[in-house]
């Protein structure tokens, strides 16, 4: 949910199955599925039961190898023309956990609408996160994940903020790897796009006192969407917000927290109705340094000195900031996370955003106190370019990971 990514329901879209002729279904395990090298490209996965668990205990693990039939049914998507609209998938993961704070019995079920009590803790009072990440499929049929177990980690660290207790890492990055095998037949061809990856963590027991939930869900679900920018990147046009703020020291401004997107709706609407694609955020406390996007982290190119506002509470911790920060240094440039005044707009050679929904978005222009700095010639800047590049490479599987950050699942 990154620089206006607005999922909407397409419920107009047909989406049909068909069974490829001569393709006889195949019985596999999960553990085989995981393990050699054949998934179709488009293959359909049928549970055995509507739904199969997947959880710690020994009981559960015998289930976790269950057959399963793959079958060649195909999606009739229009790959070249998904948007960043929610389609309906196959399944979706559930796990729960009540007042001992162990998640258990997770267990993929059909994609659907989830039951939940009026009083549930994240209707009344948001104590929920949220989380993104994208699934890409390389030439040879597999798919690749980036960088799940920090998207668990970072769920981790929220979940203390907002008094929650959250699956491990390894619990969060074995649900989404199931997740995304189960919707194999959703993830985009090379090139059209990505599965991205939307788990929740939520108070679901229900409350009434101001309290933590007495009950907790993790949910995964799971979209295509088509590539952020179809014709190469394109710059967006951003004003810089001076009255409404996003993020306050001590606040929850740091962590995922659903809350922290409904309350930033306002200020872009109102700069999407004077034609910005979004808004700059400044600091709270002096109005004056940079913070972030609604929904991106923001770089700022002089030279060969890249600098990004550091983290302190703030500022949401970005996996594609933390990456493009190491890509840029393994490229030589010279990283800075530190206090970035707004001045310093003013003289930059490049600006650009980072998020797992547009990678690197770069900025064509900022306006501040009605002035407006362009960038990049009202093309897109070599540095943002080339970070973009190198970025998406190793996500795709085009270049040789050599950070050690994508998974592949065969
Ligand atoms: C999710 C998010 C980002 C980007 O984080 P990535 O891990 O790079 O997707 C940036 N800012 C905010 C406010 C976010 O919620």
């Amino acid at each position: 949910m990154e620089c206006g990514f607005s999922p909407q329901l397409h419920s107009n879209r047909p989406i049909l199955a068909r069974t490829c002729p001569g393709a006889s279904p195949r019985t596999r395990t999960w553990t085989s599925f995981l393990a050699s090298p054949c998934l179709k490209t488009g293959s359909q996965i049928h549970l055995p039961h509507s739904s199969l668990k997947i959880c710690n205990g020994a009981a559960c693990k015998a289930v976790t190898s269950a057959p399963f039939v793959e079958t060649t049914e195909a999606t009739e998507l229009d790959w070249d023309n998904i948007g960043f609209g929610l389609v309906p998938t196959d399944y979706m993961y559930v796990m729960k956990c009540s007042s001992d704070g162990i998640f258990t019995n997770g267990e993929l079920k059909k994609f659907g609408p989830v039951e939940l009590n009026p009083s549930a803790g994240v209707l009344n009072y948001g104590q929920g996160l949220f989380e993104g990440l994208k699934a890409y499929r390389k030439e040879d049929g597999s798919i690749l994940l980036f960088r799940p177990e920090e998207n668990a980690k970072r769920m981790i660290d929220g979940a203390s903020r907002m008094c929650m207790p959250a699956p491990t890492v390894e619990q969060f990055v074995d649900a989404v790897k199931m997740t995304v095998v189960a919707n194999n037949r959703w993830v985009p061809p090379t090139g059209k796009g990505s599965l991205y990856v939307r788990p929740l963590l939520m108070g679901s027991g229900a409350v009434l006192g101001l309290a933590p939930a007495p009950e907790y869900t993790f949910l995964i679900f799971v979209s295509p969407v088509g590539n952020y920018f179809k014709e190469g990147l394109a710059p967006i046009n951003l004003i810089v917000e001076d009255e409404y703020h996003r993020a306050t020291p001590g606040g929850t401004g740091g962590v995922k927290t659903i809350g922290n997107y409904a309350s930033v709706l306002k200020a872009q609407k109102i700069a999407k109705e004077k034609g910005y694609s979004d808004v700059l955020y400044l600091d709270a406390v002096h109005n004056k340094y940079l913070e972030e996007v609604s929904s991106c982290n923001i770089f700022v190119v002089k030279g060969n000195v890249i600098s990004t506002p550091e983290i302190k509470g703030t500022i949401l911790p970005g996996i594609t900031r933390k990456s493009i920060i190491d890509v840029a240094r393994s490229q030589g440039f010279q990283v800075e996370e530190r206090a970035v005044p707004v001045e310093e707009l003013l003289d930059a050679d490049e600006v650009f955003c980072t998020g797992t929904a547009v990678v690197v978005s770069p900025v064509g222009s900022i306006t501040y106190l009605g002035k407006r700095v362009e960038y990049g010639n009202r093309g897109v800047g070599v540095v943002s370019q080339q970070l973009y590049s190198a970025l998406t490479s190793l996500q795709m599987g085009l270049a040789e990971d050599h950070m050690g950050w994508t998974v592949q699942l065969n």
